[in-house]
């Protein structure tokens, strides 16, 4: 008897640049800084293992997020709110 396995691949790619969406300038995602701005619509079960969601974002640099989107936001009233983590835990 011949015994059969199959056998997938996956590769990944790990990305640690892209590029900002408003001025190009290549930004670092693994740095000091990082800038999310994205919309997630779906189901998510907090500590479940179900999580589907779209999401639409932005990929934007910190210079265009503090010197573009943010100066924009408070002009339509929005309020910033500044949050600090120190979570060392690994
Ligand atoms: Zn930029």
């Amino acid at each position: 008897m011949i015994k059969t396995d199959t056998v997938t691949e996956t590769t990944t790619r790990e990305v640690s640049w892209t590029a900002c969406d408003l001025c190009g300038n290549a930004q670092n995602l693994a740095g000091d800084e990082s800038v999310i701005v994205e919309h997630r619509t779906g189901e998510s079960y907090y500590k479940g293992s179900l999580n589907r969601y779209a999401v639409c974002g932005v990929d934007l640099c910190a210079g265009c997020f503090a010197g573009k989107l943010l100066p924009w936001l408070e002009s339509q009233g929005a309020v910033p709110h500044a949050k600090q983590y120190d979570d060392l835990a690994c």
